[in-house]
């Protein structure tokens, strides 16, 4: 029977479980319960062996070597695009021994992280450490392993749980949840502390090497209910050892005076270079964690620094917890601080908190420990048993939870998550996992969500921290009488930033559903838009007209990132000729052009597995693209088109066979080009519909004053009547073939036509997207 297991996919280290009776953290290949995040592409020499990856400890050995090769951090990177400012950050910093960049296959906002020239996804390089997580596992439980638990933080967003999802996938695996990881660590400080009758609410502060992740959440009769979250992705134990990094290297400034200690780095062979920042990292880690347990500690880097005259500069620095804790103190005090808030945020004050459990390798800090002590009484707080290895505990537990069938803990026999009793054994399965909590997980919502609205507003839709799952529809009206297109964009606040995190365009023809039902011309359409999300917090949206509800779409959102640049391009289209204050028929085309675009554009990413399709990618790119050129050329197919086809219905009879057949294949092949063509196609068969419609001659003169009756019929009865009346009488003329008549009744009627018709035309025209709230 294959096996479901917990992964405590750490930002620094990874830990997996399995929840048999008791929960085993299960051993690694190099025999150790704590597998560094770490992946390596280890290459050789001799042409003829392939590069290998590497993953954990002997994959960190290789940062000295050749730290160009060497992934660590990775989690950071994972669901993010290159453009994010913390990815920037990173890179400006020097805070990354490997190169990245931006994709050069992906949408622009996707980030490659390269390795011997190949770029890999930050999912393929989290997948090297899911695999080995995988293939330990099976060899240590001595059979396949299919599903998994996965923990993330909380403040992980859609995209990066989407991203971790990926990484899974491309593991092998099959992911039954993506756990929180302070509810991880409360699951598994529940098993042993809380008993079924009490109920206790629990803040869990999980300070590891990467994140700093809070989460306060109740536990009642097995149920763990999260209650909300806060805490600093980017704050963690690598943060230390940059600030302790960053004061030893003052240090030697200081003792050797050197000035610039930065310039002497840089005039550092690259290797010795690389071994320096090798060591540095290595012996500054060990310090801090010597000095969670001692008052002193040393830092030695011998025979690798060399001076301006290449005489070697011995390192030899003393660091006292006292020192230590000065260095360290901006970090304490963004833990308590962001623990403040995180309450305040919820309106708990600390006192309605019953324990504070530390876990992460950097609780064990002690002036941590202390911190806490001091804002919630001695008594409050406690370390976790085990504080790097809760997290994988609490997974394997659910993972255990959540599978269907599982191994009876006394025979082995696969029974039924529902049965009471082993049908083979006999044991009592209802006692042993009521004894040992079974329980249901009531997830919230992690951020606050928006919808946008005109003039830069945007409208609350979902709080933080509501209960999941949830569902809720609200209406909106559109800013325009007379709007064929609805923008919807959504995002949510995560670490007091706003992030994008979808769009929703909705496109449709008015005067087509004119034709069918009756719209009301003095009143805006309005439309409602449904927001979802499920326990995984993954978001599905969608939106229909309350007066066609038959025009609708729906879509979960951050399912890839791939539409995400293209709809902003789409959006930044429209702005842009919004601005140009192009006229009438330059704008109805654009907008046309705008809604082919949205619907290649809605094909992009398939809802089932999420793949991207890169040739709808360049398609809705290049629709983008010509329509921004075509309108800067005055161009325009739409307004020839319905022109060609009202000319053709309406003056079926004064158009000769060959004529007509000439307009219906430059219509024809026209919309062909609009769709799939090049500029220069389009283009090209734009001239070629204009040239085969100044061959209808006269007919040409009929559409015009038909148009001017048409706008007079809005404004002015009288005119329309009157230029309805010239028709007729031109129309009888024509059949009769009085050529004088013709001409007189033309020379009457025209100058006023070209004026109305004109006019209209010169009329500037906006295309309107944006949604209010209902007043
Ligand atoms: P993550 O969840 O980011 O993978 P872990 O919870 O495994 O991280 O913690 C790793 C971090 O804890 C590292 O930055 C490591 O240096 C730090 N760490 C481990 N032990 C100690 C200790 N005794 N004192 C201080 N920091 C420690
Ligand atoms: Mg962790």
């Amino acid at each position: 029977m294959s096996k479901s297991i917990g992964i405590d996919l750490g930002t620094t280290n990874s830990v997996f479980a399995i929840k048999k009776i008791n929960t085993e953290i299960l051993k690694n290949a190099e025999g150790d319960l704590i597998t560094p995040s770490c992946v390596t592409l280890k290459t050789s020499k001799l042409p003829v062996s392939k590069p290998e990856f590497i993953v954990g400890k002997h994959a960190l050995e290789w940062i000295k070597q050749k730290p160009q090769n060497t992934v660590t951090l990775i989690k950071r990177l994972i669901g993010r695009s290159f453009n994010d400012p913390e990815v920037q950050d990173m890179i400006t910093d020097h805070r990354l021994s490997y190169q990245i960049k931006q994709q050069t296959k992906g949408t622009q906002n996707s980030l490659a992280i390269v390795l011997n020239d190949q770029e890999y996804t930050p999912e393929e390089i989290s997948a090297k450490i899911l695999e080995k997580c995988r293939f330990d596992a099976e060899a240590s439980l001595n059979d396949n392993v299919e599903y998994v638990v996965i923990t993330v933080p909380a403040y992980f967003n859609d995209k990066q749980k989407h991203a971790t999802r990926i990484a899974a996938v491309l593991a092998g695996l099959k992911v039954r949840r993506l756990l929180p990881e302070p509810t991880a660590a409360a699951i598994s400080f529940g098993v042993d502390n809380i008993k079924d009758d009490e109920a206790k609410t629990i803040l869990v502060f999980d300070f590891g090497g990467g994140t700093f992740d809070l989460s306060v959440l109740t536990i009642s009769g097995g149920q763990f209910i999260e209650q909300g979250k806060g805490g600093d992705m980017w704050l963690g134990g690598s943060e230390i050892d940059h600030l302790l990094a960053k004061h030893i290297l003052k240090e030697i400034a200081n003792e050797n005076q050197i000035d610039d200690i930065s310039v002497l780095l840089e005039k550092q062979h690259e290797k010795q270079r690389n071994l320096f920042f090798g060591e540095l990292q290595e012996q500054v880690e060990k310090a801090k964690i010597q000095l969670s347990k001692e008052d002193e500690a040393c830092i030695e880097i011998l025979g690798v620094l060399k001076d301006q005259d290449g005489d070697t500069i011995d390192i030899d620095i003393e660091l006292t917890r006292d020192q230590f804790n000065d260095i360290i103190a901006p970090v304490i005090e963004a833990t308590v601080q962001l623990t403040s808030k995180t309450l305040e945020d919820l309106q708990f004050s600390p006192d309605l908190i019953d324990k504070v459990l530390l876990v992460g390798g950097s609780s064990k800090i002690p002036k941590i420990i202390e911190a806490m002590q001091q804002m919630f009484g001695v008594e409050k707080v406690m370390l976790h048993k085990r504080p790097m290895l809760a997290i994988a505990e609490g997974a394997a537990i659910l993972s255990h939870r959540l599978a269907e069938t599982y191994e009876c803990p006394q025979c082995g026999h696969s029974v039924l998550q529902t049965a009471n009793l082993c049908e083979k054994c006999g044991f009592d399965l209802d006692a042993y996992t009521v004894e040992t909590g079974v329980w249901d997980i009531v997830h919230s919502s992690a951020h606050d969500y928006y919808i946008h609205l005109e003039n830069n507003e945007r409208y609350l839709f979902v709080e933080q921290n509501t209960p999941l799952p949830f569902e809720k529809t609200e209406t909106f009206k559109l800013v325009d009488l007379r709007q064929e297109l609805v923008h919807m964009r959504f995002s949510n606040q995560v670490n007091g930033k706003e992030e994008n995190i979808g769009d929703l365009w909705l496109g449709f023809d008015l005067n087509e559903l004119e034709e069918n039902e009756e719209v009301d011309p003095e009143s805006s359409l309005h439309v409602e838009v449904t927001l979802k999300i499920d326990e995984n917090n993954l978001i599905e949206v969608s939106a229909a007209l309350k007066e066609f509800p038959d025009i609708k779409l729906s879509k979960t959102l951050s399912r890839g990132k791939a539409d995400e640049q293209l709809f902003l391009s789409l959006e930044k289209l429209i702005t842009e000729a919004n601005k140009l204050e192009y006229k009438k028929y330059i704008m109805e085309d654009l907008l046309s052009r705008a809604l082919l675009a949205i619907k290649t554009i809605d094909k992009i990413v398939d809802p089932k597995n999420h793949k991207v399709d890169a040739i709808a990618c360049d398609k809705a790119a290049m629709q983008i693209e010509k329509a921004q050129k075509l309108a800067a050329d005055e161009q325009f197919s739409q307004g020839a088109i319905t022109y060609a086809e009202s000319a053709l219905y309406d003056f079926d009879l004064a158009i000769s066979p060959e004529v007509k057949d000439e307009i219906r294949e430059a219509v024809k092949h026209l919309r062909e080009m609009d769709e799939h063509g090049t500029y220069e196609e389009n283009n090209q068969a734009i001239d070629n519909l204009q040239e085969t419609l100044d061959k209808l001659g006269i007919v040409q003169l009929l559409i015009e004053i038909q148009k001017a009756e048409t706008i007079c019929a809005r404004t002015d009865q009288t005119k329309a009547y009157k230029f309805s009346q010239s028709l007729t009488d031109i129309t009888k003329a024509i059949v009769e073939q009085d050529s004088d008549k013709i001409s007189s009744l033309l020379d009457e009627i025209m100058p006023e036509v070209n004026k109305i018709v004109s006019a209209d035309e010169e009329k500037i025209f906006t295309i309107h997207k944006d949604i209010a709230i209902m007043p």
